[in-house]
């Protein structure tokens, strides 16, 4: 067992749990399993012995930047780098942009920038910063996830007017109506990429007389009896998700999904699923799962078009293959890679596999096809 306090340590301060209560509130027992990851050598044996692949696109997670100094996780086992993080960036955004073909486009899995900016009423600029970073010079088109440090920062209307509303982006397609966020987009024939808003139901980023918010409040309550609900509940295991941090899905997000993927199926569409949260127990921290993670599993297992699950917030990452051959892979979060090391990855698309090169804390895999 583990005994749990939700604070956060910057500057010699702790903060209480509140609006800037994060992703990093993790019990030190973990459940996921990781499979052996593939050295990057024998990757680009791979490349060099097999075709030239469809397209490739980079895939980068949690940078959480704010221009302060270096603080810890709230168990002061994680140093968090928020100023190197824009380096970190920059250094992901060169790679891609050196490549040749570059990449199609850019998956940002949320967190972008910390809550911390908005106690230092910095949010805009912080934003304007990552944003540079991320599409100077003919950089690849950016497909953005929303998080929880989003919400931390702005409303959903100020996200929805925002540059990091991509909804637009790249020939996407159309998806949730009003200030939701999910929508897929094709960037070559036979292949779908899918955003999901995981803080769809949540009590951050909706207002507190919405449908949506009193929904997520009774879900927490019921799960969750701690005054502060950053805190996760006692009982451990998977109940342990029900934390203020995380979300889920609304039932029309599903069952826009479902119908999408019955589309995918007769298409024989390969389809790669994002968001923010994680959704399968084995890839990631509990205390980071999606609260309805079991509900998004059961659409993703009546659909054989479903390849693979990305997602963000739990910085440590994990990667699992489940019975129905999907590849649901957490990406290291770059606030806590130091300064020396990278936290990215380019995937490259095949019509049989995906091969996922990483860059410094993210495993280099080959993703293959049922
Ligand atoms: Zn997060």
């Amino acid at each position: 067992m583990f005994r749990f306090k939700c604070s956060f340590r910057y500057n010699n301060s702790v903060h209480e749990g509140g609006v800037l209560g994060t992703c990093d509130c993790r019990p030190r027992w973990r459940t996921k399993r990781a499979a052996p990851a593939h050295r990057t050598s024998s990757i680009s044996g791979m490349e060099e012995e097999g075709a030239r692949p469809l397209f490739s696109f980079g895939v980068i997670a949690d940078i959480q930047y704010a221009d302060i100094d270096d603080g810890y996780n709230f168990v002061c086992t994680r140093r968090r780098y928020y100023r190197h993080s824009l380096k970190l960036l920059r250094r992901a955004s060169d790679s891609w942009k050196s490549e040749s073909p570059r990449p199609s486009f850019v998956l940002q899995l949320g967190d972008i920038i910390d809550g911390f900016n908005k106690k230092h009423d910095a949010s805009r600029k912080a934003l304007d910063a990552v944003l540079r970073e991320l599409n100077n010079d003919g950089a690849a088109a950016v497909h953005h996830v929303w998080g929880n440090h989003e919400f931390y920062n702005f409303s959903r209307e100020e996200l929805s007017a925002s540059a990091l509303n991509s909804k637009g982006v790249c020939g996407a397609e159309e998806g949730a109506a009003g200030d939701s966020y999910w929508y897929d987009f094709s960037p070559a024939p036979r292949f779908r990429f899918v955003v999901l808003d995981a803080y769809d139901v949540s009590v951050i980023g909706r207002q507190e007389r919405s449908e949506r918010y009193g929904q997520a409040l009774r879900l927490l309550l019921e799960h969750n009896d701690n005054e502060e609900l950053n805190n996760p509940p006692a009982r451990p295991g998977l109940e342990q998700r029900f934390v203020k941090f995380n979300g889920g899905f609304s039932q029309d997000q599903l069952q826009w999904l479902d119908r999408l993927l019955t589309i995918s199926d007769e298409k024989h569409e390969k389809v790669t699923i994002v968001s923010h949260l994680p959704v399968h127990p084995s890839s990631s921290d509990p205390i980071c799962l999606a609260w309805n993670y079991d509900e998004v599993l059961s659409v993703l297992h009546s659909h054989k078009c479903v390849v693979c699950f990305m997602a963000g917030h739990d910085h440590d990452g994990g990667y699992h293959k489940d019975f129905y051959g999907i590849h649901y892979l957490t990406f290291e979060g770059v606030i806590e890679t130091p300064p020396e090391q990278d936290a990215f990855g380019t995937v490259y698309v095949y019509e049989d596999k995906m091969i996922l090169k990483g860059h410094g804390r993210v495993a280099s895999r080959i993703l293959q096809y049922l």
